[in-house]
């Protein structure tokens, strides 16, 4: 099936993929009317790794909204990272030296539930003129060296428009490198086409693909085979992971998450904390238990499989390593 069919073949509403995976709705008490602000939204591709009759599953906790998303602490906000400059119709981000984040999307094709962008309203901000407008202001600026993709999922664009992004960004002679953040291709792995990886390889721009795994079972034999055919092809391919509770905060999963990754041709990058944003409490971990997590997996892993437990600090110059917050 082609990527564009699969992707409108989710799964968005709770009760069909609880039927899929043989679950009675009282046994997880979702929250239904979910649908209202942060919608439910899941591939079948990333469906078909939750193991059925497990309302604890790992995967299964990372998409289903529960009433614990009504309970809001008051260090928790709509936007936790201060990404106000979005909110006046601008989608490049310029926070840390030498690179800009481009916001090229609001969509993605699943809803993590522990999102910052659950509480954030992109859809305004991709006017059609944005991009230009931001290729604009990139040209002006000789310091940016690195240009990032984010969103939303910038792989939620196909190949011919990112072809026009990745050309235009090639014609501005400071920028040499170019990195995509995308979870497409762990919860859509037919988005990994030729075509596009032809374009990641072929473009004189220097390119990276910033992929998001938090879990281990995310991984099947037909991931880590679109993976690999990336990195076979030239790509430098990482990871970022958020650490959950209840779904990553132990020692031998994520000894696990950074063995499989490996197979798969991509190095652990960032291990990052949670962004304290609205009904997200529920899945944070303490600093204090991260510390140790981490300090656990660095006497069991080879250094270059760990990766770096970091917190994104608004107004700072980059994301702060744990252990300095
Ligand atoms: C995370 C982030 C980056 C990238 O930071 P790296 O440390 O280079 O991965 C760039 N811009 C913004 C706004 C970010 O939030
Ligand atoms: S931006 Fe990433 S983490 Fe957030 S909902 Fe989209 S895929 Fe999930």
């Amino acid at each position: 099936m082609n990527w564009r069919k699969e992707l409108v073949s989710s799964y968005t509403r709770i009760e069909d993929l609880l039927t899929l995976l043989e679950l009675d709705i009282n046994q997880i008490d979702p929250l239904i009317s979910a649908k209202t602000y942060f919608p439910f939204r899941v591939t079948q591709a990333y469906a078909s790794r939750i193991k059925p009759r497990d309302p604890n599953d790992p995967l299964l906790l990372q998409v289903l909204p529960t009433n614990d998303e009504l309970v809001s602490p008051q260090n928790f906000s709509d936007d936790p990272v201060e990404e106000e400059p979005l909110k006046n119709n601008n989608n490049l981000l310029q926070k840390y030296h030498g690179r800009a984040l481009l916001i090229a999307t609001g969509a993605c094709a699943i809803n993590c539930r522990y999102c910052f962008r659950r509480a954030f309203p992109y859809q305004h901000v991709i006017k059609s003129r944005a991009l230009e407008n931001a290729f604009e202001q990139i040209s002006r600026d000789i310091s940016i060296k690195e240009v990032i993709l984010s969103g939303g999922d910038p792989l939620i664009l196909d190949d011919q428009e990112l072809k026009r992004i990745f050309e235009s960004l090639d014609r501005i002679k400071h920028v040499k490198r170019l990195r995509i953040h995308s979870r497409l291709p762990v919860v859509l792995p037919s988005r990994l086409t030729k075509r596009f990886i032809r374009l990641m390889r072929d473009t004189p721009l220097q390119t990276s693909l910033v992929v998001h795994v938090n879990h281990p079972n995310e991984l099947d034999s037909l991931t880590i085979e679109s993976l690999r055919r990336c990195k076979e092809s030239g790509i430098t391919l990482l990871n970022q992971s958020v650490l959950l509770k209840n779904i990553n905060d132990d020692t031998e999963t994520l000894i696990k998450l950074s063995e499989i990754l490996f197979l798969a041709g991509v190095l652990p990058y960032y291990m990052h904390m949670l962004d304290r944003v609205t009904g997200s409490a529920h899945f944070e971990v303490s600093d204090a238990e991260a510390l140790s997590l981490e300090a656990q997996l660095r006497t069991r892993l080879p250094g270059y499989l760990m990766p770096t437990f970091v917190r994104e600090v608004s107004k700072m110059g980059s994301k702060i390593p744990l252990a300095q917050v």
